[in-house]
């Protein structure tokens, strides 16, 4: 017997006909003698709902109302998906982020879990119930409601599944495992059978949504066996086939010698570039400019400072699309004069394209690969970042989707190679 931690996402939840078949899978599993807790999310398009309805009241919603409404929508279906078991006579609970007791920091929209609570669940599962519980949301040390940021449902799942010890968090989603790249972009993406965590880390935080980075982070930290699997497949596909499915998230680099140099392409569509033009190259000026930005919590990713002409330089910066105004709002009135700097400019319409592979380490002439292949397709590199396992380019967005696919046939990723 097993404890496993099944979590099903938005697409997953998305009509009243698919939660009675993730009600039908979860039955098999438990029929087949293990306990079983579900992490579920809001059905599709619901989250994007209800922050709509927030912005149509206020256009900046207060982040503390913000989470009380959207938290609602996975404490819909918590209740609907312990109906449905209970409608095929299976015993279920359902319970939200706080009943539960999954307690997180105060930081609103993206609070992050600091523990949980988890001996309820225990009892439950030791009376044979299967225990149903709302991702996406905990409970802070005052009593709030507060949310784990898009995509946080994942990170209750593999919060839970840590805290309880469960042998694995299955991820059941709308594709069938992690892909070499997104497959709704590159139709000859191919599945991975197996990805290391360093490689899924790297995915997740360069833009692949498949799993949020903080679940991944989670995984590693804890030593959460984590599987993304299918949930589209008849729901009596046998049990043996499905605990096998998927794509497995592995700490070894099995078979290195036998991986391919870049394992995926992760890409981020929002991104955005500022630019200060013209800043006196001395002392204090990267420090007066990103702690600026910082301080108004806008996180920045990519860094690029030019080398100094008669005593100036250029100094570029990438944020997300959404704190792009403000960021440029941020350095015009409060920075510009401040350090001399001649100009701000931006470009709000930049995306971030990586290549991903921990098989990069032993082999050279990686990037060179990615650099002639976005040269023969005429994209401009704006940008370059680079790790061990990594290299990220900035390019104009509209040159997204052909990067993705040019750089996939180059590194033999597509699934006919
Ligand atoms: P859920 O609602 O189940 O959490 P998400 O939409 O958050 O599902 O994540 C699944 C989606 O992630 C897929 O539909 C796919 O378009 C996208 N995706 C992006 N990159 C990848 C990748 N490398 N492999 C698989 N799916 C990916
Ligand atoms: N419902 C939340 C979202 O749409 C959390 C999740 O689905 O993981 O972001
Ligand atoms: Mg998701």
């Amino acid at each position: 017997m097993a404890l496993i931690v099944q979590k099903y996402g938005g697409t997953s939840v998305g009509s009243v006909e698919r939660i009675k078949n993730v009600a039908r899978r979860v039955i098999k599993w438990a029929d087949a003698g293990h306990q079983v807790v579900v992490v579920v999310s809001a059905m599709s398009g619901e989250t994007n709902r209800l922050i709509a309805l927030a912005r149509e009241i206020q256009p900046e919603p207060d982040p503390r109302e913000l989470d009380v409404v959207a938290a609602t929508g996975e404490q819909v279906t918590i209740g609907l998906l312990a109906m449905a078991l209970k409608a095929l006579g299976r015993d279920a609970r359902s319970y939200t982020g706080a009943q539960v007791g999954v307690h997180t920091d105060s930081a609103h929209t993206k609070a992050r879990i600091e523990s949980i609570d988890e001996q309820r669940i225990r009892d439950d599962l030791a009376q044979g119930r299967v225990v149903v519980v709302a991702g996406f949301q905990g409970i802070d040390a005052q009593g709030n409601i507060t949310t784990l940021g898009r995509g946080g449902s994942d990170t209750s799942g593999v919060a839970l599944a840590a805290a309880l010890g469960a042998d694995e968090c299955q991820i059941y989603t709308d594709v069938d495992g992690v892909y070499t790249t997104d497959p709704r972009v590159v139709a000859e993406a191919s599945k991975l059978a197996t990805i290391t965590f360093e490689e899924m880390l790297e995915m997740a935080s360069l833009g692949s949504k498949v799993l949020q980075i903080r679940s991944v982070e989670f995984a590693g930290k804890y030593r959460v066996r984590l599987r993304v699997l299918s949930s589209l497949t008849p729901w009596d596909v046998p049990l043996e086939q499905e605990m096998r499915s998927g794509t497995l998230i592995t700490f070894e680099e099995d078979q290195q010698m036998e991986r391919a140099v870049v394992s995926g392409i992760a890409f981020a569509r929002d991104e955005a570039k500022i630019t200060v033009v013209g800043v006196p190259d001395r002392p204090g000026i990267a420090y007066q400019i990103l702690s600026a930005v910082g301080g108004a919590n806008i996180e920045v990713d990519m860094i690029v400072q030019n080398q100094s002409v008669a005593g100036y330089t250029d100094f570029s910066f990438t944020v997300g699309r959404g704190d792009y105004a403000r960021a440029l709002d941020i350095l015009k009135t409060g920075v510009q004069s401040h350090i001399g700097a001649k100009d701000i400019i931006g470009d709000p319409k930049a995306c971030k394209v990586s290549i991903v592979g921990v098989g990069m380490r032993s082999h050279a002439g990686v990037a060179s690969t990615m650099f002639r292949t976005l040269s023969e397709e005429g994209i401009n590199i704006q940008m370059i970042s680079t790790s061990e396992i990594k290299v990220s380019v900035l390019i104009d967005e509209k040159y997204l989707e052909l990067a993705v696919r040019a750089l996939h046939k180059a590194f033999d990723l597509d699934a006919a190679a």
